[in-house]
Formats: structure tokens, C-alpha cells, sequence
């Protein structure tokens, strides 16, 4: 394998490089990474080959014992001084992430990386103690928490650099090693990262293959990897599933979902409609947690489809690279296809749009309008699937038992958030909705020391908090005669 030159610091105007035990590799194939707000080739990203992949997991193989005999202190010193370098280079990171995913860079990517890179040091202070169950004159019991060996984490295009390290940290911490595969769509700041954490961490702790989907199904059936965290749809986390089978694999699955919006007959309607709407637009929609149902009673509904029209109607779509867009187009034409499919279907039916609607099949960029169904049927498609896009319908009801049954009437049960004035009486109602994270007057505010996961087909296991980390171990239970 030739290697690349690399530096202490990224260097964002060099080739892209795998990182594979410590060194920055070429490959003999590359794939072209395309800017979704006009679909021209952003870079070339190495496409790893089987053997590269599996060159990836011996190296995590070889350097686990040592990384996993490292104190947690120790650890937690290597991490530090990533993120340390990470925030050296953030604003090179978040144009770089603008530029792949198409957020715009003087808001949400700079939300995503400024958000994520204090997620390190606030992760790694945690501690997975060790838990003494009986301790009397004549026996001990205690659990211990060891680290599973070599952690496969695959990601998706929606937050990229953010995914980067909320898979890898809690299982490096833990003592894991880790091979990441990003999507193919997003693979750039991941590898980026890679160039920093080649010169921080020891060699094999951290690798960082990209490539297709076939990729990421070796990864998975790989019998030298002891778990698989992944974050993507649903469809796929099945696949994973089976083939993290054959080996009975640890599995984090963190998937789709068709999180409702709860607006309580006593909500303060008029004063939310911007915060409801960033709940359900964040990202442009690409969003595990977006609200992607929002209930309003029928008190106020007609009303507040008005307002929050109105408010949508002043959001500029735009190219992220553009000051004054504060949504950009969706990252990618598979994606858009999707949207183009579902704005179809609304308009096939008659659906009352209240605003937006008209998506251009041939846009140049990805972009898709902001767009807001009126009242649709609650059998529809648009109120029964995860669009992942610009478009959210607002449903009107009448009672609040109805609109507790509709909340849980879906194989998902990722997020919800509830909005009323009556905090005791929204908190009631969030106690009866099947989710993995329910806000009440807020929205997807989410601490990196509280758990995330997702209920029934939104996913398995969980991440972050102390059972997240705890995910990424064995226990041990240990009984001493004394
Ligand atoms: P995806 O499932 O198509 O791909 C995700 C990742 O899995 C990519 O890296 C892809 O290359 C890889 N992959 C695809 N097929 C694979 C296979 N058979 N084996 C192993 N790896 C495989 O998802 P996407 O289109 O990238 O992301 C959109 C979906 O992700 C949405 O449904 C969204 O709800 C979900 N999502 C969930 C969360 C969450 O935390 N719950 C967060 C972000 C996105």
C-alpha cells in the first residue's frame, strides 16, 4: 500500500486517503463525491477493496490488547488531544461539511461541528465503574465492564462529521479499537479526521474505510469484528441484522423514524410555530427526529397551518455556501428521487398544500421547496412515511386520547415532541408515547451524557449515557471466596 504524505493538521487541499493502522493509504480505486447544490464532482474518495477493508480489521485486531490495557485516563488523554486538534481545524471542517452535505456553512454545519467536537471531552470524563453487587467477610461479587475487541461503525449521510465521533469516541473510550465506514455520499470530513487522529492515536486504534454499500456488508460479516453500531434506515439495520448473525455480533442499531408533533388543545400556538418549524425542518428534514407528523387541534389548526405557511415562506432554500440560505438543498439525487416520488403521490391525491409543493425533477442542485401539507388523510403516505426531506403535513384533531393513539399507531418510535401550556398535563401525555426521546416545550435538545435509542423498528440497544457506554462492553461478573 503506497502512503500518502500527512501532517499533524488535515491538509484540506491534499488527496483523500484511507487510514488504515496508523498511515493515510491511496487505493487503486476512487469514487467521485458530488456537491448536492449543483451535483458537480467535489473530490474523488478512495473506494477501499476487500483486502484493504480486511487490512483495516487485522490492524484493529492487533493494536485492541494494548489499547484495551490502557488505564481509562490514559485513554481519555489520546482523545483530548483529538479533539483538541479537531478544534484546531474546525472552520476548515465546516466548510468542508457545508460543502459535502449541503447545510449551510454560517449555521447548521456550524452548529453540527460545534456541537460535536465538546461531545469528546464531556464523553470520555464519564466512568463505567465497577459495580460491587455483595461485599460481606466471606464473598464478593462485583461486575466488571471489558471492552468487546474490534467495533465496526457505519454511518449515514445526514450529519457526517457528527457521526464521525458519536460512534468512535464511547467505543475507543471503552477500550474498543474501531473501523468507520461513512456513507459514500459523505465521506470527506471523515477522512479528514482521519489525517488528525493518524498522528494522535497509536496505529490500528482507528480506521476509516470508505466505499459503497458492499463495503459496510463486509464489515458486518466480518468474524474478526465483535460489534456493529450503526446508524442509517431501517431497511438496512434488517440486513445487519442477518448478517451480524453468523457470528452473533453485538448490535446498536439507531434507524428511522415518523416522530409526531404533539400540539396540546391548550398550546401557545401562535408563540411555537418557529420552534415547531425548526423541529421539523432542521437540516432540511434530514433528520432521524425531525417532526415528521405535526398534530394541532382542530381549535387552532386552520389557523396555525396559516402562520406556520407563513413563517416557512420566509426560509430561503439555497446553496449552503450562500450567507443568506438557511436551508440547503438535500444531499443527494437518490434522496431528492424519493422527494420527487413523494411530492407525486400529494399531488396525485389532492392534498392541500399550504405552501411550497413544487419540486423541479431536473434542478441542477438538490434543492427541494419548503413544503407544508394541509390535513392529509392519516392513512396517507406523507403522514404514514419517513419523507427525510422538506415536508412535513400538519394534521388536525380532536381529542387528546385520539391523538395519543395516532402518536403510536407506527412501527416507529424513535422521538416525539408534545407542546402545551399545561406543563403536568404535556408531561402526562409524553408518559404515554412509545419513544426512545420525548421533548415537552422543546426540541431535540439532547444532552451526550443521557441515552439515545430508538423504540420497537426506530432501533436496538442504545447510545451515550452511561447505558450507551456500557453498550460498547461484556459484563463480567466476578465472585470472590474470601
Ligand atoms: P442507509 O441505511 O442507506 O445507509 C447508511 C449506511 O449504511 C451507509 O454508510 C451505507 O453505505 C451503509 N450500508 C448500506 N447497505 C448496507 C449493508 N447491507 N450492510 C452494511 N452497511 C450498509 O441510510 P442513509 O440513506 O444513509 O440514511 C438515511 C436513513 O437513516 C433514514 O431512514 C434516517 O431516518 C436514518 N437515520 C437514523 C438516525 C438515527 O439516529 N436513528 C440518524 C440518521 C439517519
Amino acid at each position: 500500500m503506497d502512503t500518502l504524505q500527512t501532517s499533524a493538521t488535515a491538509d484540506f487541499a491534499a488527496p483523500y486517503g484511507l487510514l488504515i493502522d496508523g498511515k493515510i493509504v491511496v487505493s487503486n480505486d476512487t469514487f467521485d463525491v458530488l456537491n448536492p447544490a449543483n451535483n458537480e464532482v467535489l473530490a474523488k474518495a478512495p473506494d477501499a477493496s476487500p483486502d484493504q477493508l480486511n487490512a483495516a480489521v487485522a490492524a484493529a485486531k492487533r493494536a485492541f490488547p494494548a489499547w484495551a490495557a490502557l488505564s481509562w485516563k490514559q485513554r481519555e488523554a489520546f482523545l483530548v488531544k483529538l479533539y483538541e486538534a479537531l478544534e484546531a481545524q474546525k472552520e476548515e471542517f465546516i466548510t468542508l461539511l457545508s460543502l459535502e452535505q449541503g447545510k449551510p456553512r454560517h449555521s447548521q454545519a456550524d452548529f453540527e461541528v460545534n456541537l460535536a467536537n465538546p461531545w469528546i471531552p464531556k464523553t470520555v470524563k464519564s466512568r463505567l465503574d465497577v459495580e460491587v453487587i455483595e461485599d460481606t467477610d466471606e464473598h464478593r461479587v462485583e461486575v466488571r465492564r471489558t471492552p468487546l475487541g474490534v467495533v465496526g461503525a457505519i454511518i449515514p449521510w445526514n450529519y457526517p462529521y457528527l457521526h464521525v465521533l458519536w460512534k468512535s469516541v464511547p467505543a475507543l473510550i471503552t477500550g474498543n479499537t474501531v473501523v468507520l465506514k461513512p456513507s459514500p455520499y459523505t465521506p470527506l470530513c471523515a477522512l479528514k479526521i482521519g489525517e488528525i487522529a493518524a498522528r494522535i492515536l497509536p496505529a490500528g486504534v482507528f480506521n476509516i474505510v470508505t466505499g459503497g454499500n458492499d463495503l459496510g456488508k463486509l464489515l458486518t460479516e466480518h468474524p474478526d469484528v465483535g460489534m456493529i453500531t450503526f446508524t442509517g434506515s431501517t431497511a438496512t439495520g434488517r440486513r445487519i441484522m442477518a448478517s451480524g448473525a453468523g457470528t452473533v455480533k453485538r448490535i446498536t442499531l439507531e434507524l428511522g423514524g415518523n416522530d409526531p408533533a404533539i400540539l396540546l388543545p391548550d398550546a401557545d400556538w401562535k408563540s411555537i410555530v418557529p420552534n415547531v418549524f425548526w423541529t421539523a425542518f432542521g437540516n432540511s428534514g434530514q433528520w432521524c427526529i425531525a417532526a415528521k407528523r405535526i398534530y394541532a387541534h382542530r381549535s387552532f389548526h386552520d389557523e396555525f397551518v396559516k402562520a406556520f405557511a407563513e413563517y416557512a415562506s420566509q426560509q430561503k432554500v439555497g446553496d449552503g455556501m450562500d450567507p443568506t440560505s438557511v436551508l440547503g438543498p438535500v444531499n443527494n439525487r437518490m434522496q431528492f428521487n424519493k422527494l420527487v416520488d413523494m411530492f407525486a403521490d400529494v399531488k396525485a391525491n389532492g392534498y392541500k398544500i399550504a405552501v411550497g409543493g413544487d419540486i423541479d425533477p431536473n434542478s441542477k442542485g438538490n434543492f427541494v421547496p419548503v413544503t407544508v401539507v394541509d390535513n392529509p388523510p392519516e392513512n396517507s403516505r406523507i403522514v404514514q412515511e419517513e419523507p427525510f426531506g422538506p415536508i412535513v403535513p400538519i394534521i388536525a384533531y380532536d381529542s387528546v386520547e385520539e391523538v395519543i393513539a395516532k402518536a403510536n399507531d407506527t412501527p416507529f418510535g424513535l422521538g416525539a415532541t408534545i407542546w402545551g401550556r399545561d406543563r403536568e398535563q404535556a408531561q402526562a401525555v409524553a408518559s404515554r408515547i412509545d419513544a426512545g426521546n420525548v421533548w415537552v416545550n422543546e426540541g431535540q435538545n439532547h444532552p451526550i451524557n443521557a441515552p439515545f435509542g430508538g423504540h420497537k423498528q426506530s432501533g436496538l440497544s442504545v447510545e451515550h449515557g452511561g447505558e450507551g457506554l456500557a453498550s460498547h462492553t461484556n459484563s463480567k461478573t466476578v465472585m470472590i471466596h474470601k
